[in-house]
C-alpha cells in the first residue's frame, strides 16, 4: 500500500475528511486508498481503517482490542460519525449477516482471523474457563462414580456444563 501518512491520528483524520465526499444517502466516502474496500491510512506506522480513526478521534477514546468500529449504513468507505458505532465482533458480524454480507474484513479488522479461537467465547463462557486436560479429567471422574455436583464444584463450573461435558456436546473433539 502506498497510501497516505501521518503522525498524529488528529491529522490523520484532517485527511481523510479532506479527500471524504458527501453522498446523497448521507455518507461521507472517503476517498484514500481508492483500491481498497476499507480505505486505510498510517499513522506512526501503524496502518488503520479511516473510519476507526475517524470515530476514535470523535470520540477522543481508543476502540478495545476485540471491538470493532460499524458501520449502521454497510458503506465501508463512509466516515460519516453518526453512521459509526463500536460493537463487538459477534454484534458486527451479525450486523454484516443482516445485511447479507459475508466478506471478510482486511487490516485492523482482522480481529476474528487473529482470534479465531475467542469467536465463539463471551466472557462468562465456561470454555474459557477449562482445558482439554480438565474436559478429560471431568469425564474419568464422572466414569469412576464421582458425582456432578461435585465435579462441577472442583473445575469451577456449573452443574449443566458437567453434564454437557459428560455426554460430549461440548468438547467432543475431546478424547
Ligand atoms: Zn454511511
Amino acid at each position: 500500500m502506498s497510501g497516505y501518512e501521518a503522525n498524529s491520528r488528529a491529522v490523520a483524520v484532517g485527511k481523510v475528511l479532506a479527500s471524504s465526499v458527501r453522498k446523497e444517502n448521507g455518507c461521507l466516502e472517503c476517498g484514500l486508498t481508492p483500491s481498497l474496500e476499507y480505505p486505510k491510512v498510517k499513522v506512526g506506522g501503524t496502518s488503520y481503517s479511516v473510519h476507526r480513526l475517524v470515530y476514535e478521534e470523535h470520540t477522543q477514546s481508543t476502540i478495545p482490542d476485540g471491538m470493532y468500529t460499524c458501520h449502521t449504513c454497510d458503506n465501508s468507505r463512509c466516515v460519516e460519525i453518526n453512521h459509526l458505532y463500536a460493537g463487538t465482533p459477534k454484534q458486527n458480524s451479525a450486523d454484516r449477516e443482516l445485511r447479507g454480507r459475508s466478506n471478510p474484513q482486511s487490516g485492523d479488522e482482522h480481529w476474528m482471523a487473529r482470534n479465531p479461537e475467542k469467536i465463539q467465547r463471551g466472557g462468562n463462557h465456561p470454555r474459557a474457563r477449562i482445558t482439554e486436560q480438565d474436559v478429560i479429567k471431568v469425564r474419568e471422574l464422572y466414569a469412576s462414580g464421582v458425582g456432578q455436583g461435585e465435579i462441577a464444584t472442583r473445575f469451577g463450573i456449573t452443574r449443566g456444563y458437567v453434564s454437557l461435558l459428560i455426554t460430549r456436546k461440548k468438547w467432543a473433539h475431546v478424547a
